[in-house]
């Protein structure tokens, strides 16, 4: 059972939708489009969900983007490999991608869900992986590659989690070690990296004690336009990074295992 947002994003390729029978149901800020026989119902929920997961992520990021989302939701594991040109061992884990398509513009962002995946699991978690892909839209992540890959998934798994009830000790129980840097890009792949989503959500958890929601807000715009996490920091806190590394260890230290 998926029991929370395994999600990535990547600027990815532009895909059609291969012939297969699509149906689109429009929300009040989302557009969501069902590929390969996906009924209209199942539609309507997703729509109403990832109108809900716009609003949340909205009161955390309240400007510089649409307020809007792109879902897609394909019937099978053959239409989301079709689609996304990602292979089936990535689908056994991944709920959800967000892709930027057609090139860095952020108007043709578009999140996949892992519909046959996250059919097992509840809409609490489903509405987990809706607010942490909607993160991505918001900040236009696939479109921004100086955003070192921690940061871009804690502020997804941050802004997934807030608000959906889950204890911070359950959202990040397989952290079980205290590292002393922040995870590097290369670890949110392959084995170890739930741990590293992990660590990412518990990094800022660590800002926001320090600066608020608005400064991890401040703090993610100043990095992806400059590329320096520790002069972004720095600037928005008035302190140093290891100040706020040795919140961040300590943190890692009361959750299980850590
Ligand atoms: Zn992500």
């Amino acid at each position: 059972m998926l029991d929370r947002a395994l999600a990535a994003h990547d600027a990815g390729t532009p895909s059609g939708y291969h012939g297969a029978p699509i149906s689109v149901v429009p929300g009040r800020r989302s557009v969501v489009v069902g590929v390969g026989g996906v009924a209209r119902a199942e539609l309507r929920r997703w729509a109403a969900a990832t109108d809900a997961a716009v609003r949340a992520v909205r009161t955390a990021i309240p400007d510089r983007w649409y307020a809007h989302a792109t879902v897609v939701v394909p019937a099978g594991r053959a239409e989301l490999v079709a689609l996304t040109g990602r292979g089936h061992r990535t689908w056994d884990r991944l709920a959800g991608l967000t892709l930027a398509e057609g090139g860095a513009d952020r108007a043709a962002l578009r999140i996949y869900l892992n519909a046959p995946l996250l059919a097992s699991t509840t809409w609490q978690a489903r509405n987990i992986v809706l607010r942490h892909e909607v993160t991505h839209v918001a900040t236009a992540a696939p479109a921004t590659a100086t955003t070192p890959t921690w940061l871009e998934e804690g502020l997804a798994e941050y802004l997934g989690y807030r608000g959906s009830g889950v204890p911070l000790h359950v959202a990040t129980r397989d952290v079980t070690r205290v590292p002393r840097r922040f995870p590097a890009d290369g670890a949110f792949v392959g084995a170890g990296a739930t741990e590293a989503y992990e660590l990412a959500h518990l990094g800022c958890v660590a800002m926001v004690e320090g600066v608020g929601v608005r400064g991890l807000l401040q703090v993610y715009r100043r990095t992806a336009a400059s590329g320096d996490f520790t002069a972004a920091w720095r600037a928005v806190s008035g302190t140093a990074v290891g100040v706020l590394l040795g919140r961040w260890r300590a943190l890692a230290r009361t959750v299980p295992g850590g």
